[in-house]
């Protein structure tokens, strides 16, 4: 089973072994590794992208309790060096992380989040009402949700029988497998685009500016 570095190190690269490659119908190659810096696509996040040596990781996918890198050539088992893109790496942080952001808010509001989608363009928070909600102010769940960035609260893991647990600052904690900020401003800001309530339920969809 792939030891799953980016749980526990914030390093975008790793020296790792490539165990197998394999050649698909697709043209791709499959490729399981010793160890991976790459956090595959899960968790309402896409997965990272980028190189092992001089060859592109496409995807990275969660397959049987193991990871898969999809490649776009074929790679010799042994050492070679891993390295994430840190660009769609770090905008995938940004919006996973307001999502956490808004998740608090929605808490403060007496909302218990359900569940989250953090794909760009895509962002969207879902949760219960636990009382009945007639109208939602967007405005209202942006202010809060940029009030707490403006505290730069730092991101602080922890382990709890297994779970991961993810907070940021005085804000509880959730069980997350994702990427995060290092603290809540590198977020930017957070834009609420709409927030509706329907039948007990409500939706928040949301973006991130610089
Ligand atoms: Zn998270």
């Amino acid at each position: 089973m792939t030891e799953r570095l980016y749980l526990t190190q914030p390093a975008l690269s790793a020296d790792i072994d490539v165990l197998s490659c394999t050649l698909l119908e697709d043209g791709r190659h499959a490729v399981r590794l010793s160890a991976t810096p790459f956090h595959p696509q899960g968790g309402g996040q896409p997965s990272d992208v980028g190189w092992l040596g001089a060859v592109e990781v496409l995807r990275v996918s969660n397959e049987n309790d193991d990871i898969i890198h999809y490649t776009n050539a074929a790679i010799a088992p042994g050492p070679v060096l891993a390295r994430v893109d840190q660009v769609p790496r770090q905008l995938h942080a940004r919006l996973h992380s307001a999502g956490h952001v808004i998740g608090h808010v929605m808490m403060q509001l007496g909302w218990t989040p359900t569940k989250a989608h953090h794909w760009p363009t895509e962002g969207r928070v879902v949760g219960i009402a636990n009382e009945a909600v007639s109208a939602l102010d967007s405005g209202e769940i942006e202010r809060r949700c940029n009030a707490l960035i403006a505290e730069d609260l730092a991101c602080a893991l922890s382990f709890e029988g297994g779970v991961r647990k993810v907070a940021f600052g005085h804000l509880p904690a959730f069980p997350c497998g994702g990427t995060h900020v290092e603290s809540l401003a590198q977020i930017g800001r957070i834009e609420i685009q709409s927030a509706r309530v329907k039948k007990g339920e409500v939706s928040v969809r949301y973006d991130v500016t610089a």
